[in-house]
């Protein structure tokens, strides 16, 4: 690969709207050619992509209308797009060259040129490893970070509760609030996952949603003085669960609603009345209002990942062709950890 080749590209297009659970073949891989040098005259970038980020949100992107969703959806026979990490491969913007290693926004494919540098961000620590930025140093880590010490409002020996606990975001949230000295539950669904949530990210307890009957119940047993604090990953009927279990004056952030995604229509909660009665805080939280705290963030995070006081687990597969796969299993439950993809190593 030479500056100013026209090489092939291999890419992962959006086949048509999905509706319902998502398939593998919604997905197509195809192969195009690029020109790896940024048009003159613009402020564009060439990258090599080395890794994609396979995140729940991009579900909402694969279907036409969806009226809780917050970016444009993919178009039926583009590439998809999301976060990843990459290296520069040319560039006629001032704060990126040849070599740079960066994360942000870019195409599913080996190669994109990318006009909108908004999203791009330079890697600052080169000494962790890099698939990180799509998770524990990207949009993963911040959300955790500031969905959980700015709206949470954490304090040391509370209770919190996490859904979907050993996922991207989970499992640091489970961390943070054990370095906070707080009392630690999550739920998962499977035996590996409630192991990995006891044996390697500290919880205090944990517990697989798919194997209660009454969560309700389940809570309560693990919570017998009842949250302070709830993550909220899933919502359905592990919310109605949490909002009866739920101390005075409790927080829940809300971060995401998984179990919702592939349904046309979202069940309703029935418990909402608990907000009322136990005076609870329930506040939505968007990774993309928090990028200022960036800074603060990895001030905070890299020293913890270098003691080894925080662990995070990946979960890698290689190649372009697993990516469809790697995307809709998040849905399943089928990752282990943060789902990336390998495209291409440094
Ligand atoms: P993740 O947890 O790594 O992967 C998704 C996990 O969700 C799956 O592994 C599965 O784990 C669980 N899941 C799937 N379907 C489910 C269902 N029907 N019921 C219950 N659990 C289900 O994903 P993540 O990236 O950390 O994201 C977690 C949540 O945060 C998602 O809701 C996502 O949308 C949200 N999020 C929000 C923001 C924001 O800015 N608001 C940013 C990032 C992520 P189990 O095997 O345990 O079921």
């Amino acid at each position: 690969m030479t500056k100013g080749e026209v090489v092939s590209n291999k890419q992962v297009l959006l086949k048509d709207y999905v509706v319902g659970i998502p398939k593998e073949t919604d997905m197509v891989l195809s192969t195009g050619i690029i020109k790896l040098k940024a048009p003159q005259g613009s402020e564009a970038v060439v990258v090599k992509n080395l890794y994609l980020s396979c995140d729940p949100y991009m579900r909402s992107l694969l279907q036409k209308h969806d009226r809780f969703r917050f970016f444009p959806s993919y178009t039926p026979g583009s590439v998809i797009t999301g976060h990843t990490v990459a290296t520069v491969v040319d560039s006629n913007h001032p704060n990126f060259k040849e070599g740079d290693l960066v994360w942000g926004i870019t195409g599913w494919e080996e190669y994109s040129l990318i006009t909108e540098t908004n999203f791009l961000h330079k890697v600052e620590h080169t000494d962790v490893p890099l698939s990180y930025y799509t998770g524990i140093l990207g949009m993963s880590g911040l959300t955790a970070y500031a969905g959980f010490h700015e709206v949470c409002s954490p304090k040391e020996g509370e209770n919190v509760f996490i859904s979907a606990a050993s996922g991207a975001v989970g499992q640091l949230v489970g961390q943070f609030a054990k370095l906070m000295g707080c009392y630690v539950v999550g739920s998962a669904g499977s035996k590996e996952k409630v192991d990995l949530l006891k044996n390697k990210f500290g919880f205090d307890e944990a517990f697989n949603y798919k194997e209660e009957d009454d969560l309700d119940a389940a809570l309560r047993r693990y919570f017998p003085e009842g949250i302070d604090i709830y993550f909220e990953n899933v919502g359905g009927k592990m919310l109605d669960a949490v909002l009866l279990n739920m101390k005075i004056n409790g927080r829940i952030a809300v971060c995401g609603m998984i179990s919702q995604s592939n349904l046309e229509k979202p069940e309703g909660v029935h418990n909402l009345f608990c907000l009322v009665s136990k005076q609870i805080r329930m506040e939505g939280i968007l990774v993309g209002n928090w990028l200022h705290l960036y800074p603060k963030f990895l001030d905070f995070i890299v020293p913890f990942i270098k003691e080894g006081k925080i662990s995070y687990v990946v979960d890698t597969a290689e190649g372009l062709d697993k990516a469809p796969g790697a995307l809709i299993g998040l849905f399943s439950g089928r990752n282990v950890g943060k789902q990336v993809v390998v495209v291409a190593r440094e």
